[in-house]
């Protein structure tokens, strides 16, 4: 059957995946939303005796159905291949009764590489379905691992270029260092004096800037969103929640059917609702655990319906989750909306209006499969010390608010389902949290310096992304003023 896309905020006209790929975000300025959710009908005995790459295409096959099967194989084969260090993809580590999905072992160790090494392919692949012909420029706002990843997976691709923009002191410096030294002769980076979301703010009003794009496209480009707005990143994180349950049966860990609870570090709200759609689609999950930081927006709003940005904006340990706006959310408003995009978008008017909105009881009892709580930054370099201590096994700070939460809710509930948390970042990408949660002292040691020691403390190789940025020169060094963002995306295309 036919899967189909519409507008969060629209009439209900449809778009085919490789335009609602190609679109990123939809003129009325809603998200794409599949008009309903495929099943995935395939025996678990079966999904446990595949690869990943072959899960991959069955959960996506599904999904993006104007795909030839060569095609869609075509995408998965370039997107997961050597870049990963290992053949697993997405490897399942036990600890402390907990399963980790390490979704860190792409280009770029972070869990965006999942899909951002799929995109390019997905995009330009749906450009050629479409006869395209202008230059497709991404734009996108990162709060540290998406651009980097993004980058990674463009670098070079023919017929795209690529702008990321950054919060000039919200990333680590690991994170900066990895972006500024990013080689592709399409890639741009560019901070921002502001956070992540003016940076968030400034490319959206781009992609809603009808006279900016009437420019572009004299000069022969048009913008696309690489963010996790697209469809075409919601839909490659799918794949790892069925691959997740189907290595669990695979084990014995899981009889057949049992469910499953899913813990994840959530900012945008793209990868739990990728956990959501997995649900969706029959996987057998129960609880999806979404975990904040200090920036607690959506535990408050999982706790009393109401959304409210208006708060003050807190820098973490966590940055890729300091987020008062999580965009993907806005796909979960809509389906408990009962898919009614009027209702929905008077919600997201609010929440451009006054920074809040306030959902219905009955939406609020839709919401029954989340569970959401947060972690202070106390908490997070304990369960970090704790585990490290108990285990040997280190985990980054974002996968730490996921356990930190997932050990409240157990506390709470006294629910002993098992539980998949996703693993999002590799410790080496936060370095010096991870280590000085692990003993303060390590405070005095140089960047690579605490690299090494934590490889030797971890008994964990050096990951390739780390060791090629210790030497590598910096390439971009453009800073600006959020509302100047339109005047350098022009001037950088010579538009
Ligand atoms: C992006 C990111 C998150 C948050 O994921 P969302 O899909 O935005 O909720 C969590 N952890 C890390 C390391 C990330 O890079």
């Amino acid at each position: 059957m036919e899967t189909l896309y519409r507008s969060t905020r629209g009439t209900g006209a449809c778009v085919t995946a490789s335009q609602a790929i190609l679109k990123g975000l939809s003129d009325d300025g809603g998200l794409f939303v599949p008009t309903q959710i495929p099943t995935l009908d395939i025996p678990v005995e079966k999904l446990a005796s595949m690869t990943y790459q072959e899960i991959a295409y069955e959960v996506m096959s599904r999904f993006l159905t104007d795909f030839t099967e060569e095609e869609l194989k075509d995408c998965i084969d370039k997107a997961y291949d050597s870049k990963f260090d290992t053949e697993e993809i997405a490897p399942l580590a036990k600890a402390d009764g907990a399963y980790y999905l390490e979704l860190f072992h792409g280009a770029t160790i972070a869990f965006k590489d999942m899909a951002l090494s799929i995109l390019p392919h997905l995009l330009t692949t749906s450009a050629k379905k479409n006869h395209v012909e202008n230059e497709i420029v991404i734009l996108t706002a990162t709060s540290g691992d998406t651009g980097k990843a993004a980058m990674a997976g463009f670098a070079d691709v023919p017929g795209t270029k690529i702008i990321v923009f950054y919060p000039k002191n919200g990333v680590s410096p690991i994170q900066e260092k990895q972006m500024v030294t990013q080689k592709g002769k399409n890639t741009y980076v560019v901070g921002i004096t502001g956070n992540f979301d003016d940076a968030q703010t400034g490319v959206k009003k781009m992609f809603n800037d009808k006279e900016m794009a009437a420019e572009l496209a004299k000069s022969g480009y048009q913008f696309s969103s690489a963010n996790s707005i697209n469809i075409g990143r919601l839909v490659p994180q799918i794949v790892y929640y069925v691959y997740a349950y189907a290595m669990l049966y695979k084990n014995g860990e899981i009889k057949e059917g049992e469910k499953i609870n899913v813990t994840v570090p959530t900012g945008n709200f793209g990868n739990i609702l990728a956990a959501f759609y997995a649900k969706n689609m029959g996987l057998p999950i129960e609880k999806l655990i979404c975990a904040s930081n200090e920036n607690k927006v959506l535990y408050d709003f999982f706790t009393t319906g109401s959304y409210d940005r208006n708060r003050a904006f807190i820098l973490t340990t966590s940055p890729s989750m300091d987020i008062l706006i999580s965009s993907n959310l806005e796909r979960l408003i809509y389906r408990i909306a009962g898919d009614d995009a009027q209702k929905n978008r008077a919600l997201m008017e609010n929440l451009s209006k006054c920074g809040k909105y306030e959902i219905t009881d009955s939406m609020k009892e839709q919401l029954k499969d989340f569970y959401g709580n947060y972690a202070t930054e106390e908490e997070t370099a304990r369960v970090i010390k704790n585990l490290y201590q108990d285990t040997g096994y280190v985990i980054d700070t974002h996968t730490a608010v996921a356990a930190c939460v997932y050990e409240k809710y157990k506390a709470d509930t006294k629910d002993e389902t098992k539980t998949v948390i996703a693993s999002t970042a590799s410790p080496f990408k936060f370095t010096r949290s991870v280590m000085n949660a692990i003993d303060q002292r390590y405070d005095a040691m140089g960047d690579f310096e605490l690299v090494d020691e934590l490889s030797k403390i971890a008994n964990v190789k050096v990951p390739k992304a780390i060791e090629e940025i210790r030497t590598a020169p910096v390439l971009h060094d453009i800073v600006v003023d959020a509302e100047d963002m339109p005047t350098i995306v022009k001037k950088l295309l010579n538009a």
